[in-house]
């Protein structure tokens, strides 16, 4: 099964957010057990329970937030923890998503990395279904450029998109899309960057009964700077469609959080999304006429934007550009390192 993009579904029937469309086969145990398709093989059953938190454990204090997903709230659990708790309708008889929401946590639980959010667990008995991840310190990216409009120099700019591109490049070697990148996803913590909500774009369906956040066609704002051009010409008025999600769209999606971190703005800012939806689907790109910036910071921009998926660099490409950008100021003191915090946080 080598599928090569993955078509997650915006409805609810089983989708897979691995390359290989099956987020199981990972674990050691499972090669070599027989593989007649079952879809939960019983290692993985067995495996699963290491992850599953019983709701009782958890202590919720405040809201954080509402997403799409449910609302996050500041927990304990062996420390502080971020928990988003699902709002989940009467699953009745129709056990797919729940299969869907074990699937994507079984991809989940399979990273570590300094640049990806911890994973501690989950909840997985109906209704209660919950994710469990460290809390994040800092604020996002978003908070950061879009609501204390934080300007972001062309070293600390880079800085962090080394950092995601060394996150994203593991998910991808890990087989995993995240399909959901985009400024809101990603923390800064003292100057370290940290990638949430990877690969859990189809639970968030679990919860898009309620379209009352979006607009006419049901896009949450700010969503859709981040669509590749297949993605933008897959969506429809009716949420139940397949998404093209693949690496390339990831790689699409930075461009545009590339584009935030030099801009401070997202790209075709102020149109109505009818016209964002034709113009990405039709190739036509932001225009960078007004940005001040190297003809290398540029062609980033272009190259993840690029029309046609198998255009756009993979993060390691991106990273060993990214690496060789000119940096005049660390090149003359070396021995006062960039400090994102001192700015960014402060
Ligand atoms: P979105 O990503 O669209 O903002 P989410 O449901 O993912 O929606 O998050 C809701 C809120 O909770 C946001 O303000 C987000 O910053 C915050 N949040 C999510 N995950 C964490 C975390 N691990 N640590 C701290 N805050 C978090
Ligand atoms: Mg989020």
């Amino acid at each position: 099964s080598s599928v090569k993009s993955d078509h997650s579904r915006v409805s609810l029937s089983g989708s897979a957010s691995t390359d290989s469309g099956n987020a199981l086969r990972g674990d050691s145990l499972d090669e070599s057990a027989n593989h007649n398709d079952a879809r939960w093989p019983r290692q993985n059953s067995l495996s699963m329970k290491e992850w599953d938190i019983p709701y009782d454990e958890l202590k919720l204090f405040e809201v954080i937030g509402t997403g799409r997903f449910g609302t996050v709230y500041r927990g304990s659990w062996h420390g502080a923890v971020a928990v988003k708790l699902l709002h989940v309708q009467a699953l009745g008889d129709d056990v797919t998503p729940l299969d869907t929401f074990k699937h994507e946590v079984a991809t989940f639980r399979k990273t570590r990395h300094e640049n990806l959010v911890l994973f501690m667990g989950a909840c997985m008995k109906p209704p209660k279904l919950a994710i469990v991840t460290s809390l994040c310190a800092g604020m996002t990216l978003y908070t950061h450029v879009h609501l204390r409009r934080d300007k972001f120099n062309a070293n600390k700019s880079v800085l962090v998109a080394q950092q995601l591109a060394q996150g994203m490049g593991y998910l991808h070697a890990r087989g995993i899309i995240h399909k959901d990148l985009k400024s809101k996803n990603i923390f800064l913590e003292n100057g370290k960057v940290v990638i949430t909500d990877f690969g859990l774009f189809s639970v968030t369906k679990l919860c898009f009964g309620n379209n009352a956040r979006g607009d006419s066609l049901g896009i949450p704002p700010g969503w859709l700077g981040y669509l590749a051009p297949e993605l933008a010409r897959a969506l429809r008025p009716h949420a139940s469609v397949h998404l093209p999600f693949s690496k390339h769209t990831d790689v699409y999606a930075f461009g545009t959080v590339w584009y935030e971190l030099l801009v401070g703005e997202w790209p075709f800012k102020g149109q109505p999304p009818e016209a964002v939806i034709w113009q990405v689907g039709k190739g036509v790109k932001q225009s960078l006429a007004n940005l001040q910036a190297s003809r290398d910071i540029k062609d980033i921009l272009m190259l993840c934007w690029s029309f046609h998926a198998s255009d756009r660099p993979d993060f390691a490409h991106l990273l060993s550009t990214l690496e060789k950008l000119p940096r005049k100021r660390l090149a003359r003191s070396p021995s006062h390192p960039v400090q994102l915090s001192r700015s960014a946080d402060s």
